[in-house]
């Protein structure tokens, strides 16, 4: 058996992860499938073997590798994507997930959730992608999203009544290989029909069986909550992450401050789902509903909510092949780079449960990491100019970028 090979990644900074640690003419070991070392480079060169591959990256930076906290593989992000999703058989899919999941990585995107896809399929790819026979992130997959008939997203498969069909539901997911178990608190609007956005579609008692349930079997629950109800009723359930979180009520918004006050203290991760498109949503929108809902993200924050990045990629718009332009939402809204950068990858790595395996560069951390040019704290616009990409230690190089 052929020995791993050694590779000495190295640039004019490091940012290995949690905030203000970086290295200036800092270098990565990456042996295999796991980062060996980080530290200065000089140090870190003068321990290696002839045999070592080196890499150097002037003018660059090397950061743990991207995570998108909320993507649908299977929908293809075009103004129809449950038609696609609904006709294309089993086979054509998948190629179009793969594709869609090699454009994430383009991105730097390397390890990313999938809140809902049809017949395991993100399950089949992700195993593929691991196996190393298309070049793509580790997927966190939920599989079919649990829904009430006639519900959002319900031509997923994932329609379920009563006490019964939910705990059945989220056993077959789990079987069929989810690694997380995503729940439509309440409605959505891709869906035609069944109930409006911000409308419950399941009671608290009910996600409190999908937690439940879920948690016995190890997994945890996202739940895709617009309305107030919905997402008091998904905090009081006990789930672990909350989609969207819009606050969105029968007429306007209505935002319930001792929830919110719940969501930190609990530490419940939100993830907004911030299209790459998101200026966009504010144009067809009107800029009073925009501000107001873009306004509420940043104040979140500000009590003490964990924000982790995504980007609903698939929904009509919201493209896979533009992670920047999501980072983007945040820095319009005033966040500092580095808090974006760990929005996108040590905090969405541990509100993924993965915060002992990615999300930062250390010894013993699957060698997940991004080469971009320029500082990406200093410029966010540095992640759109990826050189290098590292996922689970296999180099990818984005077609079209600057060789080295
Ligand atoms: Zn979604």
């Amino acid at each position: 058996m052929a020995q791993a090979v050694e590779t000495l990644i190295s640039a004019d900074h490091v940012l290995v992860g949690p905030a203000g640690t970086r290295i200036a003419d800092g270098a990565v070991l990456v042996n295999g499938s796991e980062i060996v070392a980080v530290g200065p480079r000089a140090e870190l060169a003068s321990g290696v073997s002839s045999a070592t591959t080196h890499k150097d990256f002037p003018g660059c930076t090397v950061l743990p590798g991207l995570i998108d906290a909320h993507v649908h593989l299977a929908f293809d992000a075009s103004a129809d994507p449950v038609t696609a999703v609904r006709e294309l058989d089993d086979e054509t899919l998948l190629a179009g997930m793969a594709d869609r999941a090699r454009q994430l990585l383009d991105n730097g995107v390397t390890t990313v959730r999938d809140l809902g896809d049809r017949d395991g399929l993100a399950v089949r790819l992700r195993d593929a992608i691991a196996d190393g026979h298309y070049p793509g992130p580790r997927i966190v997959a939920a599989t079919t999203p649990l829904t009430v008939p006639g519900g959002h997203c319900w031509f997923l498969g994932g329609e379920v009544h009563g006490e019964q069909e939910i705990r059945a539901k989220v056993r077959e997911n789990a079987a069929r290989g989810a690694e997380v178990i995503k729940v439509m608190a309440t409605g959505g609007g891709l869906t035609k029909g069944g109930a409006q956005t911000w409308e419950s579609q399941f009671t608290a008692e009910e996600l409190r069986m999908v937690v439940t349930e879920a948690h016995a079997l190890g997994l945890p629950v996202a739940a895709h909550a617009h309305g107030s109800t919905g997402i008091a009723d998904s905090v009081a359930a006990g789930v672990d992450t909350i989609e969207h979180c819009t606050w969105m009520a029968e007429s306007g918004f209505e935002v319930l401050e001792d929830v919110v006050a719940e969501i930190a203290a609990k530490g419940i991760a939100v993830c907004t789902g911030a299209s790459p498109n998101w200026r966009k949503f504010a144009e067809r929108f009107g800029e009073d509903r925009a501000a107001e809902i873009f306004g509420r993200v940043r104040w979140m924050a500000e009590q003490g909510v964990r924000l982790i990045a995504g980007t609903d990629a698939g929904v009509p718009n919201a493209v896979f092949d533009n992670f920047a332009g999501s980072l983007d939402f945040y820095r319009f809204l005033g966040f500092p780079g580095e808090q974006i950068l760990n929005m996108a990858t040590l905090d969405a790595a541990e509100a993924l449960r993965l915060g002992e395996h990615t999300g930062r560069l250390a010894p013993g951390y699957r060698a997940d990491l991004v080469v971009v040019g320029g500082d990406p704290i200093e410029d966010l616009d540095a992640v759109r100019d990826v050189r290098l990409v590292l996922a689970a230690g296999r180099p990818h190089v984005p077609s079209g970028a600057i060789s080295n």
